[in-house]
């Protein structure tokens, strides 16, 4: 069984890249993120690579890796426990002990606390987040080190400080007559543990696209405006809905003199947004909208709020993987979805309710190209080792940035979401 095999499980589709059909390995050693949805992506110089996989895992067939990965999972017991983010495959998922998006992953594993290792299958900023989240002597291990995400990464701290910078210079730092201050960073969990300390030390809070509205509201209401990163998308499909008009809405470029906005749009903004998108979800287009529309009377389209604006707009309905799984398990009638998220989210739910006709928006097969990055063959590499008393791909976090994080990471957990 090939790679792109593993991620087919409908009908036969064009792949965005044959290079698909190849183990993931072959791309440890080679710049960049790899095949899938992110490929054109620029990676920043220095993100961790992955070391050479021994030559027994690159050779095994699915079934001994899978049988591996099943004898270590005894051996270890409680001692390990795997966590699978939604966008996983289902050869990762199928060992997965708890099954959802970054955030209930990392709370998930604060459920296992005699577990030594937490072995995350997703990709690098939810490895540091459970880390953060983790208690002493437990060790967050992301499989392969080359799962990172492009989004996350399109925001590095270096950038994010230069653009405080200006706009402090812009702004000041004095607050209004109603105590709000300047501006207020707020940044999406999809983000490295250096922006989310960033948050916690000016006054800032991280939020998820289950949360993202709460969020906001909390802070219009303790600032004058918000800067917003990594992912535009999610800021300005947000911050539209809760009726800021996308004018006041200027983006940021990174390294540029003021984001590439003038001081007057600045001034004005109700929120900044970084320029950052998530390669996955910016393929979405209305285009597909409207042909799945014409070939499905009736259809319901539902879609990632990472999605363009304008693909948001035109969707039935838009929100988290949490929000979609949860919608297609609510509907009564056989009904069919047009989806757009994730290829192997989208294929898991079609397989989960046969009553149903469930579909990706986007025709082409493009996963996300670092949650493709974990294959059974470094699952089962990193358990082995666990087995022999070695912990491999540890990730851990600096303990300052720890504590700033988790400043920002309890300001939003003590705020109540919508309609709870
Ligand atoms: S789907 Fe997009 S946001 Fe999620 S890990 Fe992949 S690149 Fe990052």
């Amino acid at each position: 069984m090939t790679s792109i095999d593993l991620l087919i499980r409908t009908e036969p589709a064009a792949a965005c890249t044959p290079d698909l059909a190849q183990g993931p390995w072959t791309f440890d050693a080679v710049p960049g993120y790899g095949p899938g949805s992110s490929m054109g992506d620029v990676i920043p110089v220095g993100s961790p690579r992955q070391g050479e996989l021994p030559q027994a895992y690159r050779d095994a067939s699915t079934e001994e890796l899978h049988d591996r990965i099943r004898a270590a999972k005894a051996a270890l017991g409680s001692r390990v426990v795997v966590l699978g983010h939604f966008y996983q495959r289902d050869e990762i998922v199928q060992h997965a002990d708890f099954l959802g998006d970054s955030f209930q992953l990392a709370n998930a594993a604060q459920t296992v606390p005699d577990a030594e290792a937490i072995v995350f299958c997703g990709v690098h900023f939810m490895a540091e987040t459970a880390d953060i989240l983790a208690r002493e002597g437990q060790s967050v291990i992301l499989p392969n080190l080359a799962a990172g995400c492009s989004m996350a990464d399109m925001a590095d701290i270096d950038s994010v400080e230069e653009c405080w910078a200006q706009l402090e210079a812009l702004y000041g730092t004095a607050p209004d007559a109603d105590g709000r201050v300047p501006v207020i960073p707020v940044t999406y969990m999809n983000s490295s543990a250096a922006l989310k300390a960033f948050c916690g030390r000016h006054g800032g809070v991280v939020c998820t696209s289950s949360n993202a509205e709460t969020v906001l509201e909390e802070a219009f209401a303790r600032g004058q405006r918000v800067l917003f990163f990594p992912d535009q998308h999610l800021g300005r499909n947000t911050a539209k809905k809760m009726g800021v008009p996308t004018s006041r809405m200027p983006m940021w470029n990174p390294r540029t003199a003021l984001g590439g906005s003038s001081a007057d749009e600045l001034l004005d903004a109700q929120v900044v947004l970084w320029h950052g998108f998530c390669s996955v979800h910016k393929r979405f287009s209305v285009d597909q909208i409207e042909k799945a529309r014409a070939e499905h009377p009736g259809v319901r389209v539902i879609v990632h709020p990472e999605c363009p604006m304008a693909v948001v707009d035109a969707a039935d309905e838009a929100g988290s993987t949490d929000y979609i799984r949860k919608a297609v398990a609510a509907a009564t009638e056989p009904t069919t979805f047009a989806i757009g998220t994730e290829i192997n989210m989208v294929n898991r739910l079609a397989a989960e309710f046969p009553q149903h006709t469930i579909f990706c928006l986007d025709p082409v097969v493009c996963p996300c190209s670092t949650m493709y990055r974990i294959h059974p063959g470094y699952l089962a590499w990193v358990l082995e080792e666990l087995v022999a008393g070695r912990v491999v791909n540890r990730i851990r976090v600096d303990e300052q940035v720890a504590a700033d994080a988790r400043v920002a990471l309890d300001r939003m957990l003590a705020l109540r979401p919508r309609g709870a």
